[in-house]
């Protein structure tokens, strides 16, 4: 079970597809889902250690529930297809949070999305909220459907470049990263890592709408692109933020890159219908000092998370400018892992799922659905790992938390 757990999380970090902006490719399965089987909703849902996150919904409001009451959670383990044809007569789920509440589920049938390997990680489902039959040939189909998802799972994970800004992928930067981290720390040469966010890029889309945020992404990432060099790498890490490897450079001479990247995006006048648009970015600078050693044991998710708070800075100063981490040692040490957590407070009567994400001698990253209940000190375990530490959170952000251990 813990083995099957660990494979799922291996499985879904491979394809680096957790909190991905929502895309056609996808969004067109569920679509097909609701007109071939006639039902009001479908989902692609993959299971993370302690959420289901929806890659793609049609007829769902929520991009993301609780782990525990997901009826994904347990179609997950089936052979083939889970098939509920009515909810409210099936023990199993008669009490189900999600049937006698919205979405108010009486019909599901999940197919599991399983990797070449056999590794289920998720399902594509549809859903009704009134009782119905599923013929052995719609078992079929919806099995069909969970194989065109899967191929295109596949074809993500192994596109090194993406589509719309030629930015490299998450997946490739991060192993661009890898190997020009441990060039630099075997000649101890300096090293750094900018993380760049679009400011209230939310905006563009809503008054703009998204073809636009599109173009404003692909002249964002040329205009940033011109002003690299050849041997810097240039990644899309999520939506609108983009991480730049710079290799050889130091904190002062990356803060000057970054500085240079932030006046290009301002001065950028992207045409539009009704004129020209213009948008300002955030940016984050970690760099590794110069005669860091292997010995120091920096790693690349250390690097990415040192730039990213140093992101986090810059937006919580006003946005539209650079800032760099204090020091990389803040993210260093830490081991990169993928973790299903539970926190318990109150004694122990109260408890909520999480993902460790990473783990250090003196704190952890985490995920849970809303960090915003998640009083300041619990204790987080860790079932497989004999691990359990009292924490205090650090930092608290969406859905995650940074904890150090008391
Ligand atoms: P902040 O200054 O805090 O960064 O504000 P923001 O609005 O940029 O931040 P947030 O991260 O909340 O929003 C990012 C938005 O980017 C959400 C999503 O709609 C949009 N987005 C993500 N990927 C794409 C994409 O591929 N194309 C388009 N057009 N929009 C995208
Ligand atoms: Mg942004
Ligand atoms: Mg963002």
């Amino acid at each position: 079970m813990q083995n099957e757990e660990q494979a799922r999380l291996a499985a879904l970090d491979r394809y680096d597809i957790l909190d991905t902006p929502q895309e056609e490719a996808f969004d067109r399965i569920t679509r097909l889902v609701r007109r071939i089987f006639d039902v009001p909703m479908s989902t692609i849902s993959l299971v993370d250690a302690h959420r289901q996150w929806f890659k793609a919904r049609s007829g769902v409001e929520a991009c993301e529930t609780a782990r525990g009451p997901a009826l994904c959670n347990i179609a997950l383990r089936e052979p083939r297809c889970l098939v509920v044809p009515d909810t409210a007569a099936d023990p199993r789920f008669s009490a189900n949070l999600f049937v006698l509440g919205p979405p108010l589920i009486r019909f599901y049938a999940g197919a599991p999305l399983r990797t070449p390997q056999g590794v289920a990680i998720g399902t594509l489902c549809a859903l009704d909220t009134q009782p119905r039959d599923f013929r052995p040939d719609e078992v079929e189909t919806l099995l069909d459907l969970s194989h065109v998802v899967m191929r295109e799972l596949e074809l993500r994970r192994v596109a090194t470049t993406d589509g719309l800004t030629g930015a490299l992928s998450r997946q490739a930067f991060r192993e661009a990263c890898a190997g020009a981290l441990a060039l630099a720390l075997r000649h101890g040469q300096p090293l750094a890592c900018l993380m760049l966010d679009l400011d209230h890029f939310k905006a563009v889309n809503d008054g703009h709408g998204h073809p636009v945020g599109d173009r404003v992404l692909a002249e964002v990432a040329a205009a940033c692109r011109s002003r690299l060099r050849g041997s810097d790498a240039f990644g899309r890490l999520g939506g609108e933020e983009f991480a730049i490897l710079l290799p050889q450079t130091g904190a002062a001479a990356a803060l000057a890159v970054a500085e240079t990247l932030r006046a290009a995006i301002a001065n950028l006048r992207v045409p539009i219908p009704d004129g020209t648009l213009r948008l300002t970015a955030s940016l984050g600078v970690a760099a590794l000092d110069a005669g860091t050693t292997e010995a120091d044991s920096p790693e690349v998710d250390g690097l990415l998370a040192s730039a990213d708070a140093a992101l986090y800075a810059a937006k919580a100063a006003g946005r539209n400018r650079c800032a760099g981490a204090p020091r990389l040692s803040s993210g260093a040490g830490a081991r990169r892992v993928l973790k299903a957590g539970l926190l318990s407070f109150d004694d122990g009567r109260a408890g909520l799922d999480c993902t460790v994400r990473s783990l250090s001698e003196a704190g952890a990253a985490l995920n849970v659905v809303d960090a915003r209940d998640v009083p300041e000190t619990f204790r987080l375990s860790i079932r497989d790992d004999r691990f359990s530490r009292r924490c205090r959170i650090a930092l608290r952000r969406d859905g995650h938390l940074d904890v150090a251990f008391v």
